[in-house]
């Protein structure tokens, strides 16, 4: 293993994993820090899952350029990493003239934006797309460029794409400090120190943590928790167009601290199940990854005003996630002190001022559509200041692992009679096999926890939720990854599942 790099990329999310994969495309020898066990086991793990088209954000932003190029050139991202994506479309509705004005504002925006496929609809035209809305609406604005993807399957390909280029991933590594000599950095991490001449901080909510390491504060994340609901596949077909229904008086629904209203949201996912939410609650904590029952309440009333009869007895799960909001700060009192709103353009730092130190801070909705771009950014401006050149031999193409279900019988047959393991199902919810589960741990980076096997085959994300087929992963994970089945973690950070085992008695 180098102890000496051309690049550093902190936090292995969707940003560390497109930025490492856009570096390796210039043949920088690159390495990807993560505290944890595996990749997307952040921010990047629990989203909306939205592609979005650039509608939303106001012109000449590079938020905004970004989001626009991202959608356009999404099916053939997907393609070229093997991830499923579906191009549903969305409906933005409204129920009385101020949801409407924030709608004509949006299609103006888009138009500006040069968002294409974009047209408002009266309620006739909304109603045929989407009949379980709620009476009375007013109007929608439809986006037929509006999408939907895995964020893990999208994290894993890229992750899978970088480290076969090159990239190498060092998991288990928190970084603990950072110091600058001679135009090199010390990296201090648990797992030994690296040098580097570049530093990429994709760290999420803790990126402003780690450019503080170096540098003096100025811009600081704080979190806002949103809660979601998964309803199972029984529920597909419920709706077939993302649905966003944003609160119609904005004045009253905008106190940060306070938390409150971002509105509903529906997304008919790629695997079929109908995704919830999110809320928008005050947190405190960045490390809380826990849901609360303020978050569903506010939801539950959203989800009577919007789709009164969603088949709510479908729900599987709940999760929540934290948006890492940041704010410029300033000294106050001997600390630091948020001031002025949330910033809401997307914080790209060079806090030293040269690309050598480039720090991605509170990038947020829509970072996983833009995560491509920004990992692009990142790697052109640092070729541009090291004078590299994109490397011949950088091969973009990652093959789809093997799905058993979704291919047709014939396939599935051959395929069992060269790899019989790929015949015994292990999760029954999703179809999942033995073979794919081992396919998963092998990969590089590969799965090491039940979480990550459900991250990247899907066993577990079924209507049971892995109630049947846990025991079996765990057993195939202890055996691949040759420890005992106790060590296996749901999820790691100590999430062990078994205790005790056999005793002499
Ligand atoms: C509620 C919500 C909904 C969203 N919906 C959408 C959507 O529908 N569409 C869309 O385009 N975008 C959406 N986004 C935005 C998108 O999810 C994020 O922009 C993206 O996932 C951010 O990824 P990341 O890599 O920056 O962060 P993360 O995924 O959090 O990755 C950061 C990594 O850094 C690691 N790390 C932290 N500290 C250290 C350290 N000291 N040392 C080493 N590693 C460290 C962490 O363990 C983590 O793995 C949403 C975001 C939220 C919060």
């Amino acid at each position: 293993m180098r102890t000496e790099y051309d690049a550093a990329v902190i936090g292995a999310g969707l940003l560390g994993c497109f930025a490492a994969r856009e570096l390796v495309r210039y043949g920088l020898h690159t390495v990807v820090l993560e505290e944890r066990e595996d990749i997307c086991t952040g921010i990047s793990r629990a989203n909306s899952a939205i592609v979005y088209t650039g509608c939303d954000t106001k012109p000449g932003t590079i938020k905004t350029e970004m989001c626009v190029r991202a959608n356009r050139g999404f099916d053939d991202l997907c393609r070229e990493l093997g991830v499923r994506f579906s191009r549903c479309g969305s409906l933005m509705i409204c129920f009385g003239s101020g949801g409407l004005e924030v709608l004509k504002k949006k299609y103006d925006q888009g138009l500006k934006n040069g968002v294409q496929g974009i047209r408002m609809l009266g309620p006739e035209e909304t109603y045929e797309m989407e009949p379980h809305l709620a009476s009375g609406i007013m109007a929608s604005l439809y986006a037929e460029g509006t999408g939907t993807v895995l964020p893990w399957e999208l994290c894993c390909a890229a992750a899978e794409n970088a480290a076969a280029n090159g990239a190498e991933f060092r998991f288990d590594s928190r970084v603990t400090g950072v110091t600058r000599s001679a135009g090199e950095y010390t990296i201090r991490t648990t797992s030994g120190d690296i040098r580097t001449r570049s530093v990429i901080d994709c760290a999420g909510l803790f990126a402003d943590e780690i450019q503080e390491m170096l540098f003096e504060p100025t811009v600081r994340l704080f979190p806002k928790r949103g809660d979601y609901y998964v309803l199972d596949t029984k529920a597909q077909g419920y709706i077939s167009h993302v649905i966003f229904h944003e609160p119609e008086d904005k004045k009253k629904s905008d106190e940060f601290d306070k938390g409150g209203d971002k509105g509903l949201t529906l997304v008919p996912t790629v695997e079929g199940n109908i995704l919830v939410g999110p809320s928008n609650m005050p947190a405190d904590d960045k490390r809380s990854r826990a849901t609360e029952r303020d978050g569903f309440e506010l939801l539950d009333r959203r989800i009577s005003e919007v789709v009164p009869d969603l088949p709510m007895r479908h729900m599987i799960r709940s999760f929540s996630s934290l948006r890492p909001n940041p704010f410029n700060v300033e000294l106050s009192g001997g600390g630091y002190v948020r001031s002025g709103k949330s910033i809401s353009n997307f914080t790209i730092m060079e806090p030293g001022g040269d690309p050598s130190f480039l720090s991605f801070i509170g990038i947020k909705t829509p970072g996983m559509t833009c995560a491509q771009q920004l990992g692009r950014y990142a790697a052109e401006k640092l070729a541009a200041y090291f004078g590299a050149e994109e490397d011949p031999r950088f091969d973009p193409v990652r093959s789809a692992p093997v799905r058993m279900a979704d291919l047709p019988l014939s396939e599935r047959d051959a395929i069992i009679k060269t790899r019989p393991d790929y015949g015994r199902i292990v999760c029954r919810c999703r179809g999942v096999s033995e073979g794919e589960i081992i396919d998963a741990i092998k990969s590089v980076p590969g799965a090491v926890t039940a979480d990550g096997i459900k991250r990247r085959t899907g066993a577990g994300g079924g209507r049971c939720q892995g109630g049947f087929c846990t025991q079996k992963t765990i057993e195939i994970l202890a055996r691949e990854l040759g420890c005992r089945p106790e060590d296996i973690t749901k999820d790691g950070c100590g999430s062990y599942i078994l205790t005790g085992g056999e005793t002499d008695a």
